[in-house]
């Protein structure tokens, strides 16, 4: 069977929602089948538990995702992050189209060191502060202001310019992304391309640059919805 664009980013959507709702019902109190391991494979945690003492489960979730995301980018932001597919959500419900923009490196990096930085010197709350497994749990576990508050600067981002939080500003997307930008299976505009920016438009990440014919595979996160318009 042939699946086309728009059936493999409704797959996406779907997957996306599973995980969204376990995720949410987790951080609610509610401990079921998915509730209880889908935590367990969350990026951030794992790698802070296989750093603090040897935990085979935990290094094993981290080996998993970094090697998947070598071979075929960051499909994690898009199918098992919370944080990632909340922005999704807020950005649909915004209704604002996407648009290119420039890959920031030098901030992106520059956040991601710090916060692994202070880390490894033992003060871990920078990190936790920008940790999209902590900050989903605010959000969701709590009706505060600690959790209020982390809910507003995601809806502000992601309305302004969708996932610019994934792409720009989040630890976990920085390290994601470097193994991404050298993987192993990257996607190209081919020479079919028109330059007709329809992509562009439907891209979260903003990575499409159809005047350069070039996809910034070290942003993009995988999340289909450009094969939607590349193959209907
Ligand atoms: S970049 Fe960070 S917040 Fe965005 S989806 Fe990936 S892990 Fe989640
Ligand atoms: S949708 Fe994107 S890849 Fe396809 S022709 Fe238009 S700009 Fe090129
Ligand atoms: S290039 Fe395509 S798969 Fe990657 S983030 Fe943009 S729309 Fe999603």
């Amino acid at each position: 069977m042939k699946i086309n664009g728009k059936t493999a980013e409704f797959i996406r959507i779907g997957a996306a929602a599973l995980v969204f709702l376990a995720m949410g019902l987790a951080f609610s109190g509610f401990s079921f089948c998915a509730a209880i391991w889908l935590p367990k494979l969350q990026f951030a945690p794992a790698l802070l538990a296989s750093a603090a003492a040897f935990s085979a489960g935990a290094l094993f979730a981290v080996s998993v995702t970094a090697l998947l995301t070598f071979c075929f980018g960051r499909f994690y932001c898009a199918f098992f992050c919370p944080l990632g597919i909340l922005q999704d959500v807020i950005a649909y419900l915004s209704r604002r189209e996407g648009k290119g923009l420039p890959n920031c490196r030098r901030i992106r990096y520059g956040i991601a060191g710090v916060a692994v930085g202070m880390v490894l010197a033992g003060w871990s709350l920078p990190f936790l502060l920008l940790d999209p497994y902590s900050n989903f749990g605010r959000i969701a576990g709590s009706f505060t202001i600690g959790g209020l508050l982390p809910l507003l600067v995601i809806a502000f981002l992601a309305v302004w310019k969708k996932r610019i939080y994934c792409t720009a500003i989040c630890p976990v997307g920085t390290v994601l992304g470097l193994l991404a930008r050298h993987g192993l299976f990257q996607l190209h505009l081919t020479e079919q391309c028109v330059k007709c920016g329809q992509c562009v438009k439907v891209c979260p990440s903003g990575c499409i640059d159809p005047a350069a014919g070039t996809i910034d595979n070290e942003r993009c996160v995988r999340c289909l919805s450009c094969l939607a318009v590349f193959m209907p």
